[in-house]
């Protein structure tokens, strides 16, 4: 067997999951029968963590995590399979929490292991070293940074209040003005990150939220530079297909930094790596067919392909694409 391409991806939660799912797919379809975790990194957005009830929460990295491991309640899209909220309504009953965030039982297993660990001394990312262990997840997980960088949005009434509450409990329905990480300005990416995306053959980038997953990665100092003196192609799949987000409220969030919601104005948005940008090659849907001419002037290389990941094989055949256009 020739050797494995080393690929780093940048991921939101849910979208990207399913993209993870489908990489560690792709390389395992190419008949490697080693563990993909030398090979596979994946650089998960921390901008959704919160503390709630004395406890961390890391949604994106769960939902990786759980993902990859299998466990994941994926017809609701979020936390684990089978879970129960038995603590979760003793906690409601104390005033604990937010009454509109659900904490499964399962779920919060995971949130006292890891604020454990965190008080215990260790780093974020030794914290999720550690998670990694109890499952076959076929990847390396890596937080963005160590630093807590929670997001921020300020409202166009002057208010401003933690993304998760703008987003679970508000449902994206207060006009946001701006997304902001406070302190991400002193943050570095995690260690590892940097190191992975000078040695990979292959950067991609999840069909993830592109201002609040994968706006808050890029926004962590160095990260930028790394992926532009990256030797391996970066290749982005558009989270917009026939001009719609998928699902969840992305496009609430293009409008408030005033990118319009269509595949070509999100890789106008990333930008061409030949430009100072982040993109090599940018997958677009059939339905975006007519975005291809756009993108092309963009100095990105534009690929028509499905991009529905309604289940694994769709997900993996994605995955290899991309994988084809970053030339691996
Ligand atoms: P979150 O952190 O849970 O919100 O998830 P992400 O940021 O990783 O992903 C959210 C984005 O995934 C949304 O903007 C969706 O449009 C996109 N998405 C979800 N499912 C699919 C899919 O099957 N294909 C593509 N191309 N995008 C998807
Ligand atoms: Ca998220």
């Amino acid at each position: 067997m020739s050797e494995m391409p080393r690929v780093v991806v940048l991921a939101g939660g849910v979208g990207g999951s399913k993209f993870v799912l489908g990489v560690r797919g792709a390389l395992r379809a190419r008949g490697w029968d080693e563990d993909t975790t030398s090979v596979l990194t994946v650089v998960v957005n921390t901008g959704d963590d919160l503390w709630l009830s004395g406890v961390r929460l890391q949604p994106d990295v769960d939902s990786v995590t759980y993902a990859l491991a299998g466990v994941n309640d994926s017809g609701r899209g979020w936390g684990r399979q089978g879970d129960t909220e038995r603590v979760n309504h003793e906690l409601q009953a104390w005033g604990s929490g937010w009454p509109w965030f659900t904490l499964g039982d399962l779920d919060l297993g995971t949130h006292l292991a890891r604020t454990g660990w965190l008080r215990d001394g260790l780093t974020p990312t030794a914290v999720l070293e550690r998670m990694s262990h109890r499952w076959d997840l076929g990847a390396r997980l890596l937080p963005m940074t160590d630093s807590e960088v929670d997001t921020m949005v300020e409202l166009e009434d002057g208010g401003r209040l933690h993304f998760q509450e703008w987003w679970t409990r508000h449902r994206a329905t207060l006009a946001p003005a701006r997304f902001h990480n406070p302190g991400i300005d002193r943050a570095t990416p995690a260690p590892g990150v940097l190191d992975a995306i000078a040695a990979a053959d292959a950067v991609l980038v999840a069909p993830s939220n592109p201002v609040v997953s994968i706006g808050p990665i890029l926004a962590v100092p160095g990260m930028r530079e790394a992926l532009a003196a990256a030797s391996a192609r970066v290749v982005g799949v558009s989270p917009i297909i026939g001009g719609k987000v998928v699902r969840g409220m992305a496009d609430v969030c293009l409008t408030a930094i005033g990118v319009e919601t269509s595949a070509a104005a999100v890789a106008a948005h990333y930008g061409s790596r030949d430009a100072g940008g982040l993109l090599d090659a940018w997958l677009i849907a059939q339905e975006d067919e007519a975005a291809a001419a756009e993108v092309a002037g963009l100095g990105i290389r534009p690929l028509v392909t499905p991009l529905w990941m309604t289940d694994a094989a769709h997900s993996t055949a994605l995955a290899e694409t991309a994988l084809g256009a970053a030339g691996v």
